[in-house]
């Protein structure tokens, strides 16, 4: 190929590259005046998260969330204006933002009762007793333990803490954030949903490479579970080979 034509090329593919980052022009953004709050809000709750440990944050209340900042003066209580922010983001319609699932935590302050809920060993992660721990273990009967849980019950605080830092990473622009993570009001993962993974795998477990392994092949003939977020699914939100809907 003559250089010019090659050249020509590579330009058609950057524009189109181009044209594929701008789908989301009528992307809504963090403003100016609320980048402060944000990162200071998102600091706390990392603060939080590392006070009393990843797997009970997990399932943390928002009440406790707020008494153990109080309680950590390398924290602090949070502010008026955070709290504000928080509830802002909280009770608002997200298909704004392109993001179409239903609510499934009717409050800010919704907790997870404890006596609900069981620990899976060697995860840090939980599991609504009943329905969703029996799925879980059909599942790894079924398909092997080279499976394993890789995300169970979430609370609203740690919802809000992956859904910030999702903002965080794109820079403030909220809607391709809710694309590929549910706002605090609307994970499945408060009411029974989970994600599995190869184990071994880390963070590849959540791409779309877990669609490759033989492990998601066979969760795919299992009758008794399916697929939340299938390709092109009605929620706005990107395709999720891990993450199982309990049937
Ligand atoms: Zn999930």
């Amino acid at each position: 190929m003559q250089r010019r034509a090659f050249l020509g090329v590579m330009l058609g593919s950057a524009i189109s590259a181009m044209a594929n980052t701008q789908k989301h022009d009528n992307s809504v953004w963090i403003q100016t005046e609320q980048i402060d709050v944000f990162l200071s809000v998102c600091q706390k709750i990392e603060l939080v998260k590392r006070a009393v440990g990843y797997g009970n944050f997990n399932i943390l209340s928002f009440d406790d969330m707020l008494k153990t900042a109080l309680m950590y003066s390398h924290i602090g209580e949070f502010t008026k204006n955070e709290l504000s922010f928080i509830e802002e983001m909280f009770y608002e319609n997200p298909n704004k933002y392109g993001f179409y699932g239903r609510r499934t935590v009717p409050s800010l302050t919704t907790n997870i009762n404890e006596n609900d809920v069981i620990k899976i060993e060697r995860t840090g992660h939980y599991l609504f007793r009943g329905h969703s721990e029996g799925s879980y273990e059909r599942v790894i009967q079924d398909v092997g333990d080279s499976l394993m849980l890789t995300s169970g019950v979430r609370g609203v605080p740690k919802q809000m803490n992956l859904y910030f830092n999702k903002i965080k990473s794109t820079g403030g622009n909220i809607t391709e954030a809710a694309h590929s993570l549910a706002p605090p009001a609307f994970s499945y993962h408060s009411i029974g949903d989970f994600d599995v993974g190869k184990k071994g795998w880390g963070y590849k477990n959540f791409t779309i490479s877990f669609a490759t392994t033989k492990e998601f092949w066979r969760l795919r003939q299992l009758s008794y579970i399916s697929m939340r977020y299938t390709i092109n699914n009605k929620d706005g939100v990107r395709f999720e080979p891990w993450h199982v809907k309990i049937i």
